[in-house]
């Protein structure tokens, strides 16, 4: 039997991890705040798996990922939505701001810039501006090839990534932009943003024809999204992703920054620092019913 069209006058909620290892506490976190919000604000429930990275992610994870949502009993509407069979959508993307002038090829490596920015610190006596995420600002050295050059050097096959012309990308969005933060109460706050924080960010991989960055904002937009619930570790990155959207002509939804779980040591849990996973947790015993109690969902 068909089922029956999504209703698009609904809110609509999605859960979006990484199959780059098994589902942690933290995520099981983050799926129960976007059920209970869902729930809350009588909206649909989408699962996306963010599977760009793939050498990082595997099919078992996915299948990993289903069983433990499944054995949370989440609910989520039918009609997965993976990553990496829409490459062709964050194309269509770039090929839009490319247009514009927005983006540039760098043939820089990490090692590259590392070294970059130590000369210059050492040349200044100060310290090179960093990210939210702590990673150097990019230095700004492919910014400035004479586009044929750069075109040439596309063209014989050297490795290279796409880079935001932030400052570009500021003054063509126009106007200072914002995003709302809605709570669990119905509440809404305006938050100003300033992408210029990141500077010029990586939009397309060496390896992957687009980013974390680009994907999340392409996809909300096409799945319709319009509460996005995600980790603060994520709320810098939000206004990336509002530029990004104001450029691309896109809705920009609300949004909600649930707290962290933090191990022992006070660090937030991770698949890289080997938290515990939901299957070791299931497998000592542990019933789904005290995973929603443990996080406060009864
Ligand atoms: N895929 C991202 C992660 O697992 C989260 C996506 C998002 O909420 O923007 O951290």
């Amino acid at each position: 039997m068909a089922s029956a069209p999504p209703d698009t006058s609904r809110p609509v909620f999605r859960f979006a991890p990484s199959p780059n290892g098994r589902l942690h506490l933290g995520h099981a976190l983050s799926a129960l705040t976007n059920e209970a919000l869902a729930r809350r604000f009588g909206g649909r429930l989408l699962l996306r798996i963010e599977d760009i990275d793939l050498t990082r992610c595997r099919p078992e994870f996915v299948e990993g990922i289903e069983e433990d949502l499944a054995w949370l009993s989440i609910r989520f509407e039918p009609g997965l939505r993976r990553q990496s069979t829409h490459f062709e959508d964050y194309a269509a993307a770039l090929a839009s701001l490319r247009r514009r002038g927005l983006i540039y090829p760098c043939f820089c490596s990490r090692q590259e810039i590392r070294n970059v920015v130590a000369v210059r610190e050492a040349e200044t006596g100060r310290l090179w501006p960093v990210d939210p995420d702590g990673a150097p600002l990019y230095p700004g050295l492919c910014k400035g090839l004479d586009p044929r050059e750069a075109a040439r050097r596309v063209g014989a096959g050297e490795p290279h990534v796409l880079r935001l012309d932030m400052a570009a990308a500021i003054t063509a969005s126009g106007q200072p932009l914002s995003y709302t933060v809605f709570d669990l109460e119905g509440g809404e706050h305006p938050v100003p943003v300033a992408p210029e924080r990141w500077g010029d960010v990586v939009l397309a991989r060496k390896d992957v024809p687009t980013s974390y960055h680009l994907a999340v904002t392409v996809d909300d937009a096409l799945q319709g999204v319009t509460h996005v619930v995600r980790g603060r570790d994520l709320e810098a990155a939000t206004d990336v992703h509002v530029l990004l959207q104001s450029l691309l002509g896109l809705p920009t939804p609300l949004y909600h920054f649930h707290r962290l779980l933090l191990d022992d040591e006070g660090q937030k849990l991770a698949k890289s620092r080997d938290s515990q996973s939901l299957a070791a947790l299931r497998e000592s015993g542990i019933t789904a019913a005290d995973i929603r109690q443990r996080l406060g969902f009864v």
